[in-house]
């Protein structure tokens, strides 16, 4: 019996602390901002603005891409990242019928932002202000396909959309589902004078600097070496006018007329894909200490003031 005594008081006493501790932590202001940012299902009705960076940043007056257009068909529209800037649903819009030129009947667009921009809830660092688009590989057969055919995000239930990989298993090389018509998408986009950069994997950029002809190169360096990429690639664009706060990455002034194909990028398809030996050492244990710095991990003060005021208004 006092056994049993003993551990009602322990639980009691237990679940109170525990409660007490909860509650003392549990502060509105300690909400995530993706989580914000993430619920959102309305642009603010202010003048169209990019503000912050792209992966530290928010959207004023942002605008949806409709799911389906003539040319163009959104894939995961549950997710509701169907977003921008004006600017970045005009070049998707446009690249989608430029691809008309290479025999392609549109394209598949994968995600863009929020309605408010800022850090999407899972998935990826950037794509905050508005300016980003991903573009799927897969060349499209019909751009009428169901809600539940044009998914592949498990969340939303069992996946149908089925990407293509254009890249071969150990990272090195393309495979054989990628074609030339892929390079002249790519090449079209990176010729886009609102383009910033485009992000492909690497090894799709190395066969890219062998096969793009000796002519006017210059936009190979828009195109950058990344890891993953492999099923879609992904645009960025430059800052447009009317957004004063909104912060570039830098343009190629230190590289002018270079196409970046170069050691860097064949450290990407060599060195960087041996394995690494797990040596713990003084700066990884230090590193640990450091609080989660990406974009997940944000709180609402992390982000430019101006988002704090996008993220309080109501439409
Ligand atoms: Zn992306």
């Amino acid at each position: 019996m006092n056994i049993i005594k003993g551990f009602l008081f322990f639980q009691i006493f237990f679940i109170s602390t525990f409660l007490s501790v909860a509650q003392a932590h549990d502060s509105s202001d300690k909400v995530l901002a993706k989580k914000i940012f993430g619920n959102f299902i309305t642009p603010t009705q202010l003048r169209s603005e990019s503000l912050g960076k792209y992966n530290k940043g928010c959207l004023n007056g942002g605008v949806e891409l409709p799911i389906k257009g003539e040319t163009w068909q959104h894939i995961n529209s549950k997710r509701g990242r169907n977003w921008g800037h004006p600017s970045l649903i005009n070049f998707t819009k446009d690249l989608s019928q430029k691809v008309a030129d290479f025999g392609w009947m549109g394209l598949y667009i994968g995600d863009l932002g929020n309605p408010r921009g800022g850090p999407t809830p899972y998935g990826h660092a950037a794509h905050q202000v508005g300016l980003e688009v991903d573009i799927k590989f897969r060349k499209p057969a019909s751009l009428d396909l169901s809600v539940k055919d044009s998914h592949n995000d498990q969340r939303y239930g069992k996946p149908f959309f089925k990407e293509l990989n254009v890249v071969s298993k150990n990272q090195t090389a393309v495979n054989s589902n990628w074609t030339k018509e892929h390079m002249n998408i790519l090449k079209a986009a990176a010729q886009d004078e609102r383009v910033n950069k485009i992000f492909v994997n690497a090894a799709i950029k190395v066969w890219m600097c062998k096969n793009a002809g000796a002519e006017d190169r210059s936009w190979l360096m828009k195109i950058r070496p990344e890891r993953g990429h492999s099923e879609h690639f992904h645009v960025r664009l430059k800052c447009p006018e009317g957004s004063p706060d909104c912060i570039d990455t830098p343009l190629w002034n230190k590289y002018k007329n270079v196409d970046g194909c170069d050691k860097q990028l064949a450290w990407w398809v060599t060195d960087r894909l041996k394995p690494k030996k797990k040596i713990i050492t003084k700066t990884v244990k230090i590193k640990k200490k450091y609080k989660c710095a990406h974009a997940r991990c944000y709180l609402p003060e992390d982000l430019p003031k101006a988002c704090l005021k996008t993220m309080h208004i109501e439409n």
